[in-house]
Order: C-alpha cells, then structure tokens, then sequence
C-alpha cells in the first residue's frame, strides 16, 4: 500500500486550480458535459489529480450518458475510500482517494456487466496517461507534482 499524503488546505490551494479544489477538496460536482474525460476515449489510466494515485483504467470506462467520466471498475479498490454520503436527501456512496482524501465522484450500483457497477467520477479530479506514456515511465512517480 502506498503512504497518505497529508497538505494543508492552503497547500492544497496552491497546487489545485479553483475548480479541482472546489471538486476535490470541498466535495463539489462540475457540471455534466464540460469535464475534459466525460467523452474522451484512448487506452491509459486515469490518476489523482491529488496525488497521482492510478484510480481507473480506460479498459473499465464506459459512457454512461451522464457528461460525467464512469467506470464500472476501480483500477486497485484499495485506491479508493467509499463513505456514505446523506447529503441532499438522497443516500449515495461517495468515493475519494484512499492516499490524498480527495473527493473523486460516487459509486452507484446500476452500471453494466460484469460488476453493475458506476463509478461517476469527476473529470476535475482526474488526470490522464495515455498507455504509450504509462509504458515509458513506469508508474512509480506521481507525474502532477
Ligand atoms: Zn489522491
């Protein structure tokens, strides 16, 4: 397992732009179709924007019709921390970063075979390496320093 990264808020304000930090750090959602992986396609893995913590592969995402990146897998489950979120009345998972706490999206449970699983996940707190890339450098150094 890889060690907690621990900032503080104002660290974590410097290294996020206003709307990572918004997403990440404060829990909020971007609005559907405007994130930069809702429709991307290509084979890589998608990290922490946080940390560079691998969360998704491009193997597992698939569209959801929602404008927001979903996945029916996570890449390592360890990668992930799920709490209960009760907020606006409905009761949803929430999902963030196991390494960084960042808040990542929610997991629902009407996603397709095999797992029916949904990860909808924000597209501000992700960031994308494409497989060639991954290939080269190995996945040792978080890349978003
Ligand atoms: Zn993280």
């Amino acid at each position: 397992m890889h060690d907690r990264v621990y900032k503080t808020e104002e660290e974590w304000r410097q290294q996020l732009t206003p709307e990572q930090y918004r997403v990440m750090r404060e829990k909020g959602t971007e609005p559907p179709y405007t994130g930069l992986w809702w429709n991307h396609q290509g084979e890589g893995l998608y990290c922490c924007v946080g940390c560079g913590s691998t969360l998704f592969s491009s193997k597992t995402k698939f569209d959801s019709g929602t404008g927001w990146p979903s996945f029916w897998a996570a890449l390592n489950p360890g990668h992930l921390a799920h709490h209960e979120d009760r907020s606006y009345f409905l009761r949803r998972t929430e999902v963030s970063c196991s390494r960084c706490g960042a808040h990542l999206g929610h997991v629902f449970d009407d996603g397709p075979p095999p797992t029916g699983l949904r990860f909808c996940v924000n597209s501000a707190a992700l960031a994308f390496e494409p497989e060639d890339q991954v290939r080269e450098e190995g996945l040792s150094a978080p890349a978003y320093e």
